[in-house]
């Protein structure tokens, strides 16, 4: 290796030729194939591909929910394979955020308490105090501060989808893993939350977001193509939609269209 690639720092996620394959009763469901993929900090990656393809698939290993059959990954250097239990929770905890269609959010708890939630599993030992601060900013970094003691079922899709990210936030994770996470909102809202993914990413954390419309694939900065198992297409996003500037053109419209 030369000493300029020594310097550099490890790609975040590094994944070589890595295989699923799920035992379904009789049958084996080849869910991922071969996939390799090397994606770095501050990237902004969207993943497509048809229902089946094998998105969610991938994105619980990136999220070390699931082991690959066969092949290798690599999170921020490290090779998950040869952790154990309590390694992998602890990598997980302090490196990724998770982000889900369906919010996740625990019902009868209040928007604060779920932002509090996984800092009682990254065995940091932080004083209930230090807790709420944490949370108390993440929820104002998603602009919900006014919104902590309010129960999931007193929010909008949009507010609760903000609680979730507040919540994907709070360990200061260098990764957000995002799986449709506007699958269940409205267009307007689903911009909004594309706008603070790219402020997200503008600050520095790296996103990786599955999604099958295009029209939130053009907020990423690239977009990877999945179909049966594989990746098809793997391309830099040129025609990069900035969420700002689409939420300020609908708002005019919908302002000339209350004028006329
Ligand atoms: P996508 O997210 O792109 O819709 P998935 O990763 O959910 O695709 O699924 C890929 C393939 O793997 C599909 O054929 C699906 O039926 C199969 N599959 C997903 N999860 C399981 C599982 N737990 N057991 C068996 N088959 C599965
Ligand atoms: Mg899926």
């Amino acid at each position: 290796m030369t000493g300029s690639a020594e310097k550099c720092a490890p790609p975040v996620i590094f994944l070589d030729a890595v295989h699923k394959t799920y035992r379904a009763g009789e049958v084996d469901v080849h869910a991922v194939r071969g996939v390799s993929m090397t994606i770095h900090k501050g990237e902004f990656v969207a993943i497509m591909g048809a229902s089946g393809s094998g998105k969610s698939t991938l994105m619980n290993m990136l999220g070390c929910l699931d082991r690959p059959t066969k092949g290798r990954y690599l999170l921020d250097g490290t090779p998950v394979s040869e952790l154990n239990r309590k390694q992998l929770s602890l990598l997980r905890n302090h490196k990724l955020g998770f982000v889900f269609q369906s919010f996740n959010l625990l019902a009868r708890t209040t928007a604060l308490e779920n932002v509090e939630l996984p800092m009682f599993y990254n065995h940091q030992f932080l004083t209930i105090r230090q807790q709420r601060d944490s949370a108390l900013k993440a929820l104002e970094k998603v602009g919900l501060t006014d919104r902590a003691s309010h129960h999931p079922s007193q929010l909008s899709g949009g507010q609760q989808q903000r609680v979730a990210l507040a919540r994907a936030l709070v360990n200061e994770p260098e990764v957000i893993l995002a799986d449709e996470p506007t699958g269940n909102l409205d267009s307007r809202t689903s911009i909004e939350i594309m706008g603070m993914f790219q402020a997200l990413n503008e600050a520095g954390i790296t996103i990786v977001m599955v999604t099958h419309e295009l029209d939130i694939a053009s907020f990423c900065k690239r977009i990877i193509i999945m179909r049966d198992g594989e990746i098809v297409s793997d391309e830099p996003n040129h025609k990069r939609h900035l969420a700002t500037d689409d939420l300020a053109s609908l708002n005019q419209r919908e302002h000339r269209a209350k004028l006329a």
